[in-house]
């Protein structure tokens, strides 16, 4: 059972990781319309892996006999001056997933709900991971700058992505 403190904050997450899968989708969206399917298929499965996560959020919920409370979400971005700026609007997201993870984590255990708590200790873990990944892909598009050999290339390497 979850203290409805606990059920509101995970109705919370549950909507920003579909806000994220949908942020993912508009960053997909553009990089379609500037020739780079490479791009555009590793945000697509980023968007499939933020579909995920919200269904663990969905599951957990009800798992732990709460209510899910799905909610209305943003129309995302879907035009940018770039990759890079793809990349580091996607940073920028991760770093606020992380911080709402944490408030999260936090919310959880003033509440004392230790089960919530380590459940969540997986999602403290993937977004280490989710930084780390999205970050390097920002620092390879710096280096590349305006080469599009290399960008070329950058695409064809993001294009290989099979997992979501
Ligand atoms: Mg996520």
């Amino acid at each position: 059972m979850l203290t409805s403190r606990v059920q509101g904050a995970m109705n919370d997450q549950l909507q920003v990781e579909l806000q994220s899968a949908y942020a993912y989708l508009g960053m997909a969206a553009y990089c379609e319309t500037i020739s780079l399917g490479g791009f555009a298929k590793w945000l697509r499965k980023q968007a499939e892996e933020e579909y995920g996560h919200a269904m663990r959020f969905y599951t957990f919920i009800n798992d732990r006999q709460g209510e899910v409370d799905l909610k209305t979400l943003d129309a995302p971005a879907n035009k940018y001056k770039s990759p890079l700026a793809v990349f580091e609007a996607a940073l920028e997201h991760e770093r606020s997933v992380t911080a709402a993870i944490d408030k999260l984590y936090e919310l959880v255990n003033d509440e004392k709900d230790y089960a919530s708590q380590a459940w969540l200790d997986w999602f403290a873990t993937e977004q280490v991971e989710e930084e780390k990944t999205v970050g390097l892909i920002v620092d390879q598009l710096k280096m590349i700058g305006d080469r599009g050999d290399a960008l070329f290339i950058l695409d064809k390497e993001l294009a290989s992505r099979t997992e979501a």
